[in-house]
């Protein structure tokens, strides 16, 4: 087949889940704004965060971020370090007073957002699909919601599993905090349903680096565990508008840089449009062989992280491989579950979806 970076003489539809691509854009822009940003003759690298020129593009990406989710006055909206695992810990410091906290484990990242919670809470699992080898997403019914709960926490899409939430669960007053990580931005969301969301960065939204927490603020008066060093503390992030120590200065640029993208594509509803079309067509594609398989429970598939095998491992191996070479990269399965796994988060065109369809046919011809 075509080798897809000749055809377009530089970038690779490039699959990684993270850091994953960024729209083109967005980058060209970057690249002319590198040396000399807004006329100053300094790249946004080389400036204080506490200048003037910095805090304008930092208001500005908060402003188009609020306007974007419609997120409402009485929540604060935090640029940080540490990403997701850096919330992992966080979350339970900040918001569980030590005391009972539930979790829903879905996957991998839910399982690990657990664990790191054990270290200061006492975790009760509200819903488990582990006997199910995360295919699928326990029906809320059957959901145990102690009223004790401090907090109620799930991932809304499970990047390795490639298992996502198509509603908002109901906690029955229960204060919900939701890991957006791989999926923020990828379609609209109605943020008066939580508590916290969270999101780190370099899925969805930027570079590696930043961390969007979007909090309410009664959350914001919680009181931390007393060990809980100042910049894991929300409320003191929330302060010094998330500037307590140097932000990640380049990062929360170029997520500002995406945040102007997204309004430029017509906002979340029409980019929920493109990222559900992507999708569409490849589980289409994946359900009509015989070749290809996806264990996932077609109501709970993630729009942004499709999963998927073929008949043996080997294949599987060669598959991303010889992919690779002509341009379609980094389809290899995450190491715990292995097989093969298309991220496609927002930046990724629709071409790109149609040219990997177009190698997996090609593919079946070849070894199927
Ligand atoms: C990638 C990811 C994380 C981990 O993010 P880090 O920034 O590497 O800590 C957490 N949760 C989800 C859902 C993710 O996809």
């Amino acid at each position: 087949m075509q080798n897809v970076i000749a055809d377009k003489k530089v970038r690779a539809y490039n699959f990684s889940p993270g850091p994953a691509m960024l729209p083109e854009e967005v980058m060209q822009q970057a690249q002319r704004e590198f040396l000399n940003w807004n006329g100053t003759g300094m790249s946004v690298m080389e400036i204080s965060h506490r200048s003037s020129l910095f805090i304008e593009i930092a208001e500005k990406a908060e402003h188009d971020l609020r306007d974007i989710l419609h997120i409402p006055k009485h929540y604060k909206v935090l640029f940080m370090h540490g990403g997701g695992r850096g919330q992992f810990a966080m979350v339970p410091m900040n918001l569980s007073g030590g005391k009972k906290a539930g979790y829903v484990q879905t996957g991998v990242w839910s399982q690990t957002a657990v664990e790191e919670a054990k270290l200061f809470c006492d975790v009760q699992m509200v819903a488990n699909s582990e006997k199910d080898n995360f295919t699928t997403i326990p029906s809320p019914e059957k959901w145990q919601l102690d009223k004790d709960l401090t907090y109620v926490h799930y991932v809304e899409n499970e990047t390795v599993h490639g298992v996502e939430f198509q509603y908002i669960p109901d906690t029955q007053g229960i204060p919900l905090v939701v890991d957006m990580s791989s999926n923020i931005l990828s379609r609209p969301v109605d943020v008066n349903k939580f508590g916290l969301i969270y999101a780190c960065g370099q899925k969805n939204v930027a570079p590696a680096g930043i961390t969007i927490a979007i909090i309410h603020e009664d959350l914001l008066k919680r009181k931390p565990l007393p060990t809980t060093p100042s910049i894991f503390r929300y409320l003191e992030q929330a302060e010094h508008d998330s500037m307590l120590n140097t932000p990640a200065t380049f990062p929360w640029y170029m997520a500002g840089l995406v945040f102007q993208w997204v309004k430029r594509q017509g906002g979340l509803e029409v980019i929920a449009q493109m990222n559900q079309r992507k999708a569409d067509k490849l589980y289409q594609y994946i359900d009509q062989t015989d070749f290809y398989s996806n264990p996932v429970n077609p109501k709970h598939r993630s729009r942004m992280n499709v999963i998927f095998r073929t008949p043996t491992d080997e294949l599987d191996t060669l598959f991303a491989k010889e992919a690779t070479k002509i341009g379609l990269t980094n389809l290899k399965g995450h190491r715990v579950i292995g097989g093969i796994r298309a991220s496609i988060y927002n930046a990724m065109p629709e071409e790109g979806v149609d040219a990997l369809i177009l190698f997996m046919r090609d593919f079946v011809k070849r070894y199927g």
